[in-house]
């Protein structure tokens, strides 16, 4: 099924439920409490009334009357409602979410956040990440695999500083939710735990309710290309706007043309702009980096990011 779709039937089933749900209190309380029942059905009556009385006579007083009657006739169900142990609001149409009353959108046409959750859940759900982590996760991060022994070059053990990036990553899930400027660039050679990491603060964020949305860099460019020359504007890519979280994996070398260029500089900025969180993981240094960028962008863009450099052997092979 197309996910427009399934998100629409997800609504759609919400609603039948929770109309269910009313038409089951209802003859609970009709059966415990018939004072409820006869004033439910001089309600109606008052409204019916009231609507043949509006075609009749639009400006008639009686429809005004009749609305305050109705408006006074449910404040006295609320209180008995109450009296008898209930909460007031118990024969209201019962919703799942009370900004969008379970449509999705709001009253401006804008996306309910339950509505960018809900998609960004099923993503994941058509996707395999959700394998992923459950293999890829801190419980399941092994930091015996990194070497012990120092590397000349960096002036520390690759397991000392994948402990350093761990702590970085904590510090980073923990302070989510806080306006910071953290972002997270990871770089270094492939094989050194880069993408292990971000599955591993991925799954913690998720677990916490976070939006999050993973692509690969090659994925990620995919949808801008899509959006730009065959105006496909999926729902991926409003979501590499609005996710609390973006996650561009392998950013490489390869893959940076003035197009991608421009494009992946704007989702960021923007992304910074609204104070939202980016990790990225690349093999290219800052160094490189700045090449591909210009430096004012460069450096405007990037100071925002904690660079973290990943270094050691191929863990691929172990
Ligand atoms: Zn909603």
């Amino acid at each position: 099924m197309e996910l427009g779709q399934e998100i629409s039937l997800h609504y759609e089933n919400i609603r039948l439920k929770n109309m269910d749900l009313l038409s089951q209190r209802k003859n609970e309380i009709y059966r415990k409490i018939p004072d409820i029942k006869n004033l439910d059905a001089f309600i109606s009556e008052l409204a019916l009334k009231s609507c043949r009385e509006i075609f009749a006579k639009p400006d008639s007083s009686l429809v005004l009357e009749a609305t305050q009657e109705i408006s006074e006739l449910k404040d006295q169900k609320r209180k008995i409602l109450k009296a008898k142990g209930y909460p007031e609001n118990y024969l209201d149409m019962p919703y799942d979410c009370h900004i969008c009353k379970d449509t999705g959108f709001l009253e401006d046409g804008s996306k309910c956040s339950c509505l960018k959750k809900l998609t960004i859940d099923k993503l994941y759900k058509n996707s395999n990440l959700s394998h992923v982590l459950l293999r890829e996760n801190f419980s399941t991060f092994n930091i015996n695999l990194f070497s012990d022994e120092i590397n000349e070059r960096e002036g520390l053990s690759p397991r000392a500083n994948i402990k350093k990036i761990t702590d970085l990553s904590k510090n980073f899930i923990i302070t989510f939710k806080e306006d910071n400027d953290f972002n997270l660039l990871f770089y270094g050679p492939t094989g050194q735990g880069k993408t292990f990491m971000i599955n591993c603060i991925a799954k913690e964020l998720m677990d916490r309710n976070v939006s999050v949305i993973y692509l690969t860099a090659y994925e990620m460019i995919e949808v801008l290309e899509n959006k730009k020359f065959k105006k496909i504007e999926n729902l991926e890519y409003s979501l590499l706007f609005d996710s609390e979280l973006l996650i561009v994996d392998d950013l490489g070398i390869e893959l940076i043309t003035t197009f991608t260029n421009s494009e992946i500089f704007n989702i960021i900025n923007t992304r910074l702009i609204r104070g939202k969180k980016t990790i990225i993981s690349t093999n290219l240094s800052p160094k490189e980096l700045s090449k591909t960028y210009t430096d004012r962008v460069f450096s405007r863009v990037f100071q925002k990011f904690t660079p973290l450099k990943f270094f050691g052997e191929d863990l691929r092979w172990q």
